[in-house]
């Protein structure tokens, strides 16, 4: 594709993009097909010659959408939310025009720039602490994903621990620093809730350390608490085991629970030694309301925060936002310089490189579809997207707290995450379509503040609704439980 071709092509797709989204809710939500599907419709070798454009964006909805989850349906409820917006799109666009792997700030000066920039926005408007601004001793990273944020961060820290365990102990000679460093490595153990998000394990898993999980109570909204974490640790140490990381949470998978950051506070102060990490993948969005800025303040107890614009915030996957507060605690672990990546702007330690605060070396220009989101939102933008999918949350709720016949709510609803179980047959005393408010209900609450059903029933739209969406998500799923049932407490 050249020129005009690519003009026309391009047009073409986006006309066809732009149509995708405006009718996407009537599409079904599911495919229909079965495994392996998509073999059937191509065929068995590449194009021997090369095909043109029209044919191959015809394949799209003949090959691709019959296949398609559709995430972007408004009925799409499935897991969390996978943002996606126009300017976003955009972003990627230009990104895949400029294609710059940008590892070196030398390797094209924009992208790393317009980066620490674009975080330090980000970092003001979620509150957090001014320590993880880059004009100070901090800063922040696009990473591909939470999961990698986390790994990137677990090897740094494991490097940060031993560094200082060995240097206390005075062993500074090359050879006799690496033996005693793989010895230590052999004892090191991350931590996290039993609800922490199982990238934590799998991080540990690549870090080469063990993991072990601290419990969190039901009786706690399943938040760790200070008092388990300090006992397991006490425990490791007493098997001669030494503790060096900790995932903790703003928003489970599970239940959008949040840790109890004030206790944990105080353990971390006992063990400066352990690298706090704060996974906040999918409610750190919300932090772009000031009502939860308090929750930011109490980011100063952690090494390291990381959330996902690619779930909440309106930016296309890959877009996780890492910030750190001491960036020398990744680059000291993370930086490798070879002859070939040497030059006068690193050697003068005045620019930023990236790689060194990243597993992969090469690197997209992600920063632009945060630029073009924030610019074209702006604060006040983003602040009515999350209590617009906030007012949605509790609208459900609220409907859901109406047929406690039929549902049972787990977890105080948190973050528009309402978590539910449907009860089992025997337990439902009512017909779907049987609307008598709450007779047969379980009369407790399902949560303290919860409101009271009665209102809702007096209200014949609100009713209706709620007989509607309970049947709907019902219907939904009986049809396709393993699309629902992804979690079980
Ligand atoms: N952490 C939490 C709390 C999550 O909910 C998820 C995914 O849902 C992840 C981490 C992993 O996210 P990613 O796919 O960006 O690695």
């Amino acid at each position: 594709l050249t020129g005009r071709q690519f003009i026309d092509a391009a047009t073409a797709s986006i006309d066809e993009i732009e149509a995708y989204y405006s009718t996407v809710a009537s599409r079904p939500l599911l495919p229909d097909i079965s495994p392996g599907y998509l073999r059937d419709l191509l065929p068995g070798q590449a194009p021997a010659k090369g095909e043109p454009w029209p044919e191959i964006q015809r394949d799209i909805e003949r090959v691709v959408m019959p296949g398609m989850t559709h995430w972007q349906h408004p009925k799409f409820m499935a897991f969390f939310p996978a943002s996606s917006s126009y300017p976003a799109i955009l972003g990627e666009l230009w990104s895949a025009a400029l294609t710059v792997p940008a590892f070196n700030w030398i390797c094209s000066p924009a992208v790393t720039e317009l980066e620490t920039v674009v975080l330090d926005w980000l970092a003001q408007i979620l509150g957090l602490p001014a320590s993880f601004l880059s004009k100070g001793e901090g800063g922040g990273v696009i990473q591909g994903s939470a999961s990698e944020a986390i790994v990137t961060c677990m090897v740094a820290a494991r490097e940060r621990y031993i560094k200082r365990q060995l240097g206390r102990q005075g062993i500074t000679e090359p050879e006799e620093f690496e033996d005693k460093a793989y010895e230590l490595r052999s004892k090191l153990v991350a931590l996290g809730s039993d609800h922490t998000h199982s990238s934590t394990k799998k991080g540990a898993i690549i870090a080469g350390t063990r993991f072990r999980s601290v419990e969190a109570l039901r009786s706690d909204a399943f938040a760790l608490k200070g008092e388990n974490l300090r006992a397991k640790i006490e425990e490791l140490t007493a098997q001669g085991l030494h503790p060096y990381y900790l995932t903790v949470c703003l928003g489970t998978t599970n239940t959008a629970a949040v840790d109890d950051f004030a206790s944990i506070a105080e353990v971390a102060k006992d063990y400066p030694d352990i690298w706090i990490h704060c996974d906040a993948a999918y409610a750190g969005s919300a932090l772009v309301l000031p009502e939860y800025h308090h929750i930011s303040q109490q980011m100063a107890m952690v090494d390291s925060f990381d959330m996902s614009m690619h779930k909440w915030l309106l930016v296309n996957f890959d877009c996780s936002c890492l910030f750190i507060q001491k960036r020398r605690d990744l680059t000291d672990a993370l930086t490798i310089t070879p002859a070939y990546l040497r030059n006068q702007y690193t050697d003068s330690g005045l620019v930023t490189d990236y790689r060194d605060w990243q597993i992969p070396m090469g690197r997209r220009f992600r920063a632009l579809k945060i630029w073009f989101v924030l610019r074209t939102w702006g604060v006040e933008g983003l602040q009515r997207h999350i209590e617009h999918s906030m007012n949605i949350g509790s609208l459900f709720a609220n409907l859901m707290c109406s047929r406690l016949d039929l549902f049972e709510i787990t977890t105080p609803p948190a973050f528009a995450l309402t978590v539910f179980t449907v009860k089992p047959l025997p337990k439902r005393t009512r017909a779907l379509s049987d609307d008598d408010g709450t007779n047969g209900a379980d009369p407790r609450r399902p949560w303290p503040d919860a409101p009271v059903p009665s209102p809702l029933q007096a209200d014949e739209g609100l009713r209706h609704a709620a007989n509607q969406l309970t049947e709907e998500v019902y219907t939904l799923i009986e049809q396709r439980k393993e699309f629902f049932l992804t979690s079980t407490v």
